[in-house]
């Protein structure tokens, strides 16, 4: 017999299930319904609850589909459930590999279709090259609906009307559609033949539980059909996994609430986790998980177990886990060289850590694995970072922004965490900028209107301060006043007339700076400005009508040669056309004199 003939089947662990999606599609709906189909059928302790999971069986996913699921078909023990849904939990449930869901459930509600966060998820997923089928949910919400509880889909397919037949299918075309649309070639489940190579879309509805048999079964087949390799387990070896959750637990002080995938943990084991600076080195004190529910009324919500293998959910108690970040790796030393584990856990971590740049915002987020999910996004958004850490914001954070050179980088991104109140006041004083959001790109959207607007500002306060261009000539019979100053009849042929600029008239290309405009008036009203294609009368300082200037002249609002350039080189897609027009009419000139005027 071959080794692979001899293995003991526990060696495969469960492979473990993430669900995203945009909020209020029906994730935790979903969660409850698979994990109520399952107590239901399994009666009362079939299905066990984890800390932060929950583990389904085979047998129990057998009952559940019925037909559809051969158990002889499938040596995979079951289903691990990640109990907090969305792409927080998923992103910070990171491995050594990347995402440590084996495989997610995308939720998009047949009715409302992709939203912002569907979108968001897809895009992480796609990141992670996790596998993942889409759940078409609420179907029995479609208008004629005839509810079949708990029926695989075909059956209660077959039950419904032509009429609501047609616009489930319609809906699930457009699902189908929209994620073509975002690269992902998809079908109805039951079409799809590589699994590997389409994504499975399968109507359900949480509520009714129809489609539930056949979303389980699909799971069930494509870990099994797939990632049997990667299920392949050394039980007995020492323990990895990943931090869910740093928490405070009465009597055990700081916990840390792990998700296992890898080998064993016990409760005499030492272990190395991911910490705020360094990895910390630490002795389990107790391995909890959750008591059966019955026996809830005991002292303690938790039992203590001895070991647990994987694919768990466990919560550690040890001494020095104040600084265990969520997201960060935990791993059992046992009889290896404990050095030899830091270093395992430090360039694990290192992986993770964000590049950052001498200048640029600081970026908070809740795990690592979303902290990560940040930089991504940025990076793509070109925005540099010069600060990424897990955590809520701090005044520190203010301090270090506040040190920002460009003021649009005196901005905090928090993904997903708090304000703390002094960082909020420290912020006001030294005018930093703090944005939090739970969706990504709406966090970075925020940032970038911000920057926008800010960008705005600043080209207007420049365009206040500069000359504006202007070419406009004397009227005839207009000559109101000879001179002291001279007051003539313009019409502005392109650009703006400002108060107090200077104008010149051109002798061939040669620069004559005749006057300063001391007065602008329009039907007898004073007025700043006279913009392309107003006639006004315009008071010059300077020059006598018959000798400087003569009726008909082309006259110019000279600009000083700094202006033209900022004008030229930054503010063109700012300024009116016509003024773009005087602008390059009189950089023409000047340069016809000497090429570089303006450079
Ligand atoms: P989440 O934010 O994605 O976790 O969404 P929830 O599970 O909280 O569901 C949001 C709302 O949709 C709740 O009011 C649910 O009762 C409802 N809901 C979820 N799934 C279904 C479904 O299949 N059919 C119907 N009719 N309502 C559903």
């Amino acid at each position: 017999m071959s080794d692979t003939d001899t293995r003991d089947p526990t060696s495969l662990r469960t492979p473990i299930v993430a669900v995203l999606g945009h909020v209020d599609h029906g994730k935790t709906s979903l969660l409850d319904k698979i994990r109520g189909s399952a107590v239901i059928e399994g009666e009362a302790g079939a299905i066990t609850q984890h800390i932060g999971a929950t583990a389904v069986p085979l047998d129990i996913i057998s009952t559940i589909a019925g037909d559809l699921v051969d158990p002889d078909d499938f040596d995979l023990p079951g289903l691990l459930f990640i109990d907090t849904p969305g792409h927080h939990s998923f992103t910070t449930l990171r491995s050594r590999g990347g995402a440590l869901a084996d495989i997610a459930i995308l939720v998009v509600d047949v009715n409302d279709g992709f939203q912002p966060q569907t979108l968001e998820a897809l895009d992480i997923l796609r990141r992670s090259e996790t596998p993942f089928i889409v759940a078409a949910n609420k179907i029995d919400t479609v208008p004629g609906w005839n509810p079949n509880e708990d029926a695989p889909i075909n059956d209660t397919y077959e039950s419904q009307s032509d009429r609501v037949r047609e616009r489930l299918d319609e809906s699930l075309y457009e699902i189908i559609g929209n994620l073509s649309d975002e690269g992902f070639s998809a079908d109805l489940y039951w079409r799809v033949q590589n699994f590997q190579r389409n994504v499975g879309v399968v109507p359900v509805s949480a509520m009714t539980g129809e489609g539930v048999p056949d979303l389980l079964t699909v799971m069930m087949g494509l870990s099994q059909r797939y990632m049997k390799e990667e299920m392949e387990i050394d039980v007995a070896g020492p323990g990895v996994g990943t931090v869910l959750e740093v928490k405070e637990e009465k009597g055990f002080g700081t916990t840390i609430d792990t998700v296992l995938y890898d080998g064993t943990i016990r409760s005499d084991d030492r272990i190395v986790v991911g910490g705020q600076n360094e990895p910390i080195v630490t002795d389990v004190r107790a391995l909890l998980q959750p008591r059966p529910l019955a026996e809830i009324r005991t002292e303690s919500r938790f039992e203590k177990v001895d070991e647990v293998s994987a694919a768990t959910g466990i919560k550690v108690a040890a001494p020095e886990l104040a600084d265990a970040m969520a997201g960060a790796p935990v791993r059992v030393v046992r009889d290896r060289d404990v050095d030899e584990v830091i270093e395992e856990v430090r360039a694990e971590l290192a992986s993770i850590a964000v590049d950052t740049a001498e200048e640029g915002v600081v970026v908070k987020a809740d795990t690592l694995g979303s902290l990560e999910a940040m930089a991504d996004a940025l990076d793509d958004a070109e925005v540099p970072i010069v600060r990424a850490e897990v955590g809520d914001v701090a005044p520190r954070d203010v301090s270090v922004a506040s040190t920002a050179e460009d003021g649009k980088q005196k901005a905090i991104l928090g993904f997903n965490v708090d304000t703390l109140e002094d960082a909020h006041q420290r912020a006001e004083i030294e005018d930093v900028e703090i944005f939090t959001d739970e969706v990504i790109y709406q966090l970075i959207e925020e940032y970038e209107e911000y920057v926008e607007g800010i960008e705005q500002a600043q080209q207007d306060t420049i365009l206040d301060n500069i000359t504006r261009p202007a070419r406009f000539r004397i009227l005839p019979d207009h000559t109101f006043r000879q001179n002291d100053p001279a007051v003539v009849g313009v019409e502005v042929n392109s650009g703006t007339i400002q108060n107090n600029a200077n104008v010149v008239k051109f002798a061939g290309n040669e620069p004559d700076r005749v006057g300063q405009v001391k007065g602008i008036q329009e039907q007898g009203e004073d007025v700043d400005e006279a913009r392309a294609g107003n006639r006004v009368s315009v008071a010059i300082d300077g020059p006598t009508v018959g000798r400087q200037i003569e009726e008909d002249d082309e006259l110019w609002i000279e600009i000083p040669e700094k202006h033209a350039k900022i004008l030229e080189q930054e503010l063109a897609s700012e300024i009116p056309g016509d003024e773009l027009e005087a602008l390059n009419m009189y950089l023409d000139k000047q340069r016809s004199r000497d090429p570089f005027w303006g450079k």
